[in-house]
């Protein structure tokens, strides 16, 4: 089987500055470094390196073939990631010495994706196989409801949450992984909670060092909580989307969610001790070496 992701891709560029400017200040960064990155990508690369085929679903400008190949590197087929004509999305961040960051964002082509582009890939994609997306693409509402037609399993993270966005989704999806904070948010929006009928099989909320919990339908709502793996983390950039990648992956490869849920949570907290993204998240046999 396979993952077809719709995902971002960007570059991120840290920059280390004395301070952060304020307002007409300019100022000289002292260092510049560039990573991949887009929770697309992070995910991507995610249950790439958790074993699964994932065939990602993107653009990228004339300035990213960079981040493409890093990709294939990576072990993901970049066959349809299309080439726009607007920059690759980037974020530019900068960092003081105190560890405070201000980041400008710039979504760029991976909101030029196009339906045809979608459309087209997704006709490769075989019944069972995994439909993934989050909210940093175009096109979310078209794949999901192709996808689901087609009898793909449709899974959503629904970060940065938006909630006109889960609202064109969520009609289709068959798993929404979010964290507690966007779980509060769509509670928020429109009342809906997880331990009642949101239309969708399974929801997972990830509660960071506290675990997850799992609401299926199967199980009549009532939530069944998977504890974190304890770790000491110094960089929890990324844990939700290495956690999702895997938790995909390993579905993908047949394993029931409960432990589809456990491996990822082991890769997740390995990933939380590393500093990075998209280039640090863990291989299967560093997180199975786990124990
Ligand atoms: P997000 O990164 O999307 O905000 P969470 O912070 O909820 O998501 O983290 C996702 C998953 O990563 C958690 O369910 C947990 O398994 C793991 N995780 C996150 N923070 C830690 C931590 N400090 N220690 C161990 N595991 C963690």
């Amino acid at each position: 089987m396979a993952i077809w992701n719709l995902g971002s891709i960007n570059a991120d560029y840290f920059y280390r500055v004395p301070h952060l400017p304020g307002p007409g200040e300019t100022i000289a960064a002292t260092d510049l470094t560039r990573g991949l990155g887009g929770k697309g990508a992070n995910m991507s690369v995610a249950a790439a390196r958790a074993a699964a085929h994932v065939a990602h679903i993107g653009a990228v400008g004339s300035d990213g073939a960079w981040a493409v190949e890093r990709l294939t590197e990576y072990g993901v087929d970049t066959r349809r990631i299309q080439t726009v004509d607007t920059a690759t999305g980037h974020a530019i961040i900068t960092l003081d010495s105190r560890g405070e960051n201000a980041i400008v964002l710039f979504p760029g082509a991976n909101m030029n994706i196009s339906q045809n582009a979608v459309g087209l890939a997704l006709t490769e994609a075989e019944q069972g196989d995994i439909l993934l997306m989050q909210n940093e693409t175009s096109q979310q509402a078209f794949a999901a409801e192709t996808g689901s037609k087609m009898g793909l399993r449709i899974a959503y993270a629904a970060a940065p949450f938006s909630t006109e966005s889960v609202g064109a989704v969520l009609p289709f999806l068959d798993i929404l992984i979010l964290n507690k904070i966007e779980m509060a948010q769509l509670h928020l929006a429109t009342g809906l909670m997880p331990s009642a009928d949101m239309g969708v099989d399974t929801v997972i909320v990830t509660l960071g060092a506290d675990g997850c919990a799992l609401y299926d339908r199967s199980a009549g709502w009532v939530p069944q909580h998977f504890p974190a793996v304890p770790v000491t983390a110094v960089d929890t950039t990324g844990a939700g989307d290495t956690f999702t990648g895997y938790v995909l992956a390993a579905l993908d490869r047949g394993m029931t969610m409960p432990d589809a849920i456990r491996l990822a949570a082991k890769a997740a907290a390995l990933m939380v001790t590393r500093y990075g993204t998209a280039d640090v998240i863990p291989d299967l046999k560093e997180v199975l070496d786990l124990g």
